[in-house]
């Protein structure tokens, strides 16, 4: 039987109004990582329905603050937004040999900031312990501002660049942190044990955005990131980082 491809668009006409989840867990683990970030949230748990991307579903979520009357979910996410979301995580099907190791996109009407940097954050992935292929990102408020990727892609919204490098947090998670290793091991990133923090030896002029220089694993997240929506451009910046993924990935 052949299988009829959906548009971002049909995919989501899918999903059905917001219903309470049943199981609290995720939402607890993302409010105790806020508290201990020293910001207090109450958050309503609420599901849309599930994705198909290729053979996966995909649960799209929301955790929402405050009293929620309305439950249609485009109150809280514009279709434009939601499109975007379904099209990076297309993009990343696509370009990965494997299994995605996503299960769950969630928007969330939290305004959260770095506790160091005070800088609004975009996203986070929450990873389950016991089998690190599940994994859920979590989507801030400032990633769906309506303004570039950081690596100023034409044509690339920041909330798409925002879920592609949040997937490369999911690739990391799901080979056991094998893959930062071994990024460590082939760029000039050293460990200090004393401070617990890492340090990079290398030029500054290796990083395909500032924000990659903050750690290893950040340098790996937005160099994923920049690999899948401008290869070109990765080549320019580091053959090295481009050569990482081009054997990983195999494409
Ligand atoms: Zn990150």
């Amino acid at each position: 039987m052949d299988k009829v491809e959906l548009s971002p668009r049909d995919k989501l006409l899918q999903l059905h109004d917001l219903t309470p989840a049943e199981n609290r867990e995720l939402v607890e683990k993302l409010e105790n990582a806020l508290q201990s970030a020293g910001q207090e949230f109450s958050l309503d748990y609420l599901q849309a329905g599930e994705i198909n991307i290729g053979n996966k579903m995909i649960r799209f979520s929301f955790m929402l603050s405050g009293e929620r009357e309305n439950k249609n979910w485009q109150e809280y996410l514009s279709e434009d937004l939601a499109e975007s979301i379904v099209r990076s995580l297309e993009r990343i099907k696509k370009s990965s040999n494997d299994e995605l190791f996503v299960d769950e996109i969630v928007v969330t009407d939290v305004n959260f900031a770095n506790p160091r940097s005070g800088k609004p954050v975009n996203g986070v992935t929450l990873t389950n312990m016991e089998n690190t292929s599940q994994n859920s990102i979590v989507l801030f408020v400032n990633a769906l501002s309506d303004t570039n990727y950081r690596g100023e892609i034409p044509g690339v919204s920041h909330l798409e660049g925002t879920v592609t490098h949040e997937y490369g947090h999911c690739l990391d998670n799901a080979s056991g942190a094998d893959l930062r290793k071994m990024w460590v091991e082939r760029l000039p990133w050293q460990y200090d044990e004393e401070s617990d923090t890492f340090s990079y030896n290398g030029e500054q002029q290796d990083f395909v955005t500032t924000y990659a220089g903050v750690s290893p694993t950040e340098d790996l997240a937005e160099s994923y990131a920049i690999y899948l929506l401008d290869k070109e451009r990765l080549a320019r910046v580091s053959q090295k980082r481009k050569a990482f993924f081009e054997a990983l990935l195999g494409s």
